[in-house]
């Protein structure tokens, strides 16, 4: 079946004395955790160090964000795919509440960005997810639904063979308010039914990571749901033990 995925968001943390012991930690625990897919993302100024400090041949490295534009030129302060591709990184995360919050990504600017990182052979990790607002009004289906339809428009259902999806409640980031178990399945089954509506196969296959205050203790239980398949993990990802342990819950 889904083979579990859970990836550390480390947002904008580090310096290089922590990362070098958070790698270390990694390094020194990481062949606990298996059958479990694993990925951090760090900063993309550290990505380089920690490429260079990663020894744990389990777990791979993604970005945080990458530039709309495919290729290099005149975009000041930016970072192209090909960039943190040559870097060496698998994934990027796209799309994250905080982007669309903080810095205004459209859905049209996240589909482009899917388009670009699936261009490059680089697998994004597409956030999806409500506001507390937007939960209590009743139209947190249709917010998800309109994130995913802006991608799906752009790169097609069938891209979603190389997609994996977060599903993050924007109410449960860095809040300590994790979603239940029961109320984080029911959107992932909602996501994979209208997925399932377009092309049956690559729903049932596609990764959907939650994301929103999973820790050690809350792990297991929302693992242990049918369509959560692994975490995208920010605090906790900061500290190699409790990373690991949640890794090992999935
Ligand atoms: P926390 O785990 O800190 O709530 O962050 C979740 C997140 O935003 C991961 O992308």
């Amino acid at each position: 079946m889904r083979k579990p995925f859970v990836a550390g968001n480390w947002k904008m943390h580090g310096s290089k004395t922590s990362i070098e012991s958070l790698v270390k930690g990694l390094n020194e625990q990481a062949s606990q955790v298996q059958n479990v897919d694993m990925a951090v993302c760090p900063p993309a100024v550290y990505i380089d160090f920690v490429k260079a400090n990663l020894t744990a041949d389990n777990i791979v490295v993604g970005a945080q964000n990458i530039a709309e534009e495919p290729v290099q030129g005149a975009f000041t302060g930016e970072t192209s795919v090909e960039m943190i591709k040559d870097l060496g990184c698998d994934y990027v995360i796209l799309g994250h509440s905080e982007r669309r919050a903080i810095y205004g990504e459209t859905d049209a600017q996240i589909a482009q960005k899917t388009k670009v990182a699936l261009a490059a052979g680089v697998t994004p990790i597409l956030c999806v997810g409500e506001t507390l607002e937007e939960r209590e009004s009743g139209v947190m289906e249709k917010v998800i639904s309109t994130q995913l339809d802006a991608v799906i428009k752009v790169v097609g259902i069938n891209a979603f063979e190389q997609i994996v999806i977060a599903y993050e409640p924007v109410w449960a980031i860095g809040t300590g308010k994790t979603a239940s178990p029961a109320q984080a399945q029911e959107v992932h089954a909602f996501i994979r039914d209208k997925l399932a509506r377009l092309n049956r196969a690559v729903a049932e296959e596609v990764i959907i990571q939650y994301g929103g205050s999973v820790k050690p203790d809350n792990a297991a239980e929302l693992f242990a749901q049918a369509d959560i398949d692994g975490g995208l993990i920010g605090g906790a990802s900061l500290n190699a033990e409790d990373f690991l342990a949640i890794c090992k819950a999935a």
